[in-house]
């Protein structure tokens, strides 16, 4: 490897025409390097980066320099998060246009904060509850659900059936509703007290291609919201691929904007949504479920401000695209979650 390393070096020499100093590429011992090449690339240097890769001049190889490097990472990211952050929020288009035009360093790039609140979504999600460890228990509580429907409509068919009778009307077909939610509430209670599995609930009226996966769910709730988890964290990059065709029909006359700068206000508006699930799932495990609900409304106010600033949009056409942007939003998040379940499913 040195032999390729020392044959990479001449040749970037030789390609810039520069002499190699002799012992680039070695590491001083006291941790500390002066070098006159870039230890990477072998360019000689002027300053405190090399002009030719980007690396520092100098490079550690201490414990302490390893913690600067850790701490200033650490820094580095956070200054720009509660930068980005902000600005996400209340001034996406700005952000999205500024950062298309070129301020790169100043704002957390869009790939780097989606993978962050990917993770940070499926973390919040797991934390709470949402999804994973409770699926056994919400499994129990939705058949408890049902059964309590079933009670309920039970004694509603049966006030419809004493004014009916009093009118001198026919029963049998509310007698046959009835018997139909006593045998829901029969098989609700087997499948509670264990005298029966959940898979026996599949009515003969499901198709037969979904039964199986109707039967692994109900058998193994917790490992099938787990897959589905899994499933949706793997593809969930696919969204940008998905999202990007349509803006190209929001915009199919306009030059100034290229697939690169949708492909950014993309990115940086699923990221905002899925911070929203994450503020959302918050609030709901603080009690705060009122304030949760409000965040409902929050995607096409967002959309409409990124469109307009990001776009330099009118009111007019930013609306419209707006409403194309959330109905096509919800349709994709539909078909993308229903994917997901599949996966998770099969
Ligand atoms: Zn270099």
């Amino acid at each position: 490897m040195r032999d390729f390393d020392a044959l990479g070096d001449a040749i970037t020499a030789g390609l810039l025409g520069r002499a190699l100093e002799p012992n680039a590429g070695e590491l001083a011992d006291e941790g500390h390097t002066h070098e006159k090449n870039c230890l990477n690339c072998g360019t000689l240097l002027r300053g405190p980066f090399c002009s030719q890769c980007g690396q520092r001049s100098h490079v550690h190889r201490s414990v302490r320099g390893f913690m600067q490097d850790f701490l200033q990472g650490m820094l580095n990211f956070e200054g720009k998060f509660w930068h980005t952050l902000p600005m996400l929020a209340w001034h996406p288009g700005q952000m999205t246009r500024r950062y298309i035009a070129g301020e790169r360093a100043r704002f957390i790039s869009p790939v780097a904060l989606y993978l962050f609140t990917v993770f940070a979504m499926f973390a919040a999600l797991n934390f709470t509850g949402t999804l994973g460890s409770d699926g056994a228990k919400t499994f129990q509580d939705q058949i408890r659900t049902e059964i309590a429907d079933n009670q309920a409509a039970i004694v509603k068919l049966q006030a419809k059936r004493q004014t009916a009778i009093a009118a001198g009307k026919d029963v049998a077909d509310i007698d046959r509703k009835i018997g139909r939610r006593r045998g829901d509430i029969t098989e609700g209670q087997n499948v509670l007290s264990g005298k029966a599995s959940p898979s026996d609930e599949i009515g003969d009226d499901t198709p037969s291609f979904i039964r199986p996966f109707i039967k692994n769910a109900k058998d193994n709730p917790q490992l099938v919201s787990m897959r589905v988890q899994d499933a949706a964290s793997k593809y969930s990059w696919l969204l940008i691929p998905l999202s990007v065709p349509f803006m190209w029909l929001l915009f199919p006359f306009r030059r100034k904007y290229n697939t690169y700068d949708h492909m950014v206000f993309v990115t940086y508006s699923l990221s905002f949504m899925m911070m929203l699930v994450v503020a959302g799932n918050l609030l709901i495990e603080l009690g705060l479920t009122s304030i949760a609900g409000m965040l409902f409304f929050v995607p096409p106010f967002h959309m409409y401000r990124q469109l307009r600033g990001a776009y330099e949009l009118g009111r007019f056409s930013a609306i419209m695209r707006t409403i194309a942007l959330v109905t096509f939003a919800f349709a994709a998040a539909g078909m993308f979650m229903a994917a997901a379940v599949a996966i998770g499913m099969s």
